[in-house]
């Protein structure tokens, strides 16, 4: 349920109406940006009788929320959500972009990318340390050794990190090393590992399955949201269809219009895991930003024919700089800066 305060109410009445609902065994969650106060309410608690709570002085009306997905939804928060990570707002007027390799492979390789992906203006620097491969037989990432090189990489370049979970027994071991904990697409429906993120106090990068629907990508997130963390950015990183001979996967550029009305929390695009193919990779880098993302996370290296998963859709250093100066005329093109 949301409680809608009249646009004069005074804090006050809006203290009145979170001590009632308070009483009740329920938490709330206010949010006043956009004139009128919103007061969301979650938790589990006593029966509220929205008869009695609209009887309250300063209170305009009550309103269930009816989509099943409820604290990510744009009606529990109208406001974007924005979140500081090491020192970056996530989900404001900037568009931020998360650029790396595909797997973390030596630390030549990671620090020579981080170094190359802040001079030309990335604010994140990703990378794979634990990696979930179709194949047993490829390389299945440095573990966490992967996790120090990238701790490395921070302390040399400032970028903070964002990297791979796949399980939750792992992911205390990752949360010491990485600033942003990512979930990739083969796991987006992995509940306990939902569960566990979203008791984690790291923000998370929830990439949607291959073949989630954009709800299913909401009810992921609202697993994370009921179990505390507030910190979710979504990903689309394209989903599968019916040609797989040019394309790796289709980007949904649908999705990131939709999820922008739908929910409240920032949504990243990956142009490199949505088309897989290097020379696509910017055009459709572009398209995400020019449809509103939040963010792109984009794969670099510096020598992709030799990278040990994904080169074929890596931009090579120089293409990745090259690329920033489009993107960054295409942010102001929509209003946003990067
Ligand atoms: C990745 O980011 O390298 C990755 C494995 O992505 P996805 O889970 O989207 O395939
Ligand atoms: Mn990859």
């Amino acid at each position: 349920m949301i409680i809608i305060m009249e646009s004069e109410a005074t804090p006050f009445e809006v203290d009145n109406v979170v001590a009632a609902v308070q009483n009740k065994g329920w938490q709330t969650h206010i949010s006043s940006g956009s004139g009128e106060t919103i007061i969301g309410v979650k938790g589990k608690g006593q029966p509220l009788d929205p008869f009695h709570l609209e009887q309250m002085s300063g209170v305009r009306e009550t309103m269930a929320i009816t989509q099943k997905f409820k604290l990510v939804s744009r009606a529990f928060c109208p406001e974007n959500t924005t979140f500081d990570i090491g020192g970056v707002t996530v989900g404001g007027q900037q568009v931020v972009v998360i650029a790396g390799p595909c797997s973390v492979e030596s630390r030549e390789q990671l620090l020579e990318t981080a170094h190359a992906v802040k001079d030309a203006g990335a604010h994140f620097l990703r990378g794979g340390a634990f990696k979930p491969r179709t194949s047993p037989y490829s390389f299945q990432g440095m573990g966490e050794a992967g996790l120090k090189l990238l701790a490395e990489a921070r302390e040399a370049t400032g970028l903070p990190i964002v990297t791979e979970v796949m399980s939750p027994d792992k992911v205390a071991l990752v949360s010491i090393y990485a600033d942003v904990l990512q979930i990739g697409t083969r796991n987006m429906q992995n509940y306990d590992l939902l569960n566990a993120v979203g008791r984690a106090h790291k923000p998370v990068l929830l990439k949607r399955g291959m073949s989630a629907t954009i709800e299913d990508l909401l009810m992921a997130a609202e697993y994370i949201l009921a179990h505390g963390n507030q910190r979710v950015m979504l990903c689309e990183r394209g989903i599968r269809t019916f040609d797989n001979k040019y394309t790796r996967n289709t980007f949904d550029v649908n999705a990131i219009a939709l999820l922008k009305e739908l929910t409240h929390l920032p949504i990243i695009a990956d142009p490199s895991h949505a088309v897989g193919v290097r020379r696509h990779v910017p055009p459709i880098a572009m398209a995400g930003v020019a449809v509103g993302a939040d963010g792109l996370a984009i794969e670099t290296h510096p020598n992709p024919d030799k990278a040990t998963s994904d080169g074929d859709q890596s931009l090579t250093l120089p293409q990745f700089s090259e690329l920033m100066i489009r993107l960054r005329a295409m942010a102001t093109a929509v209003g946003r800066t990067m």
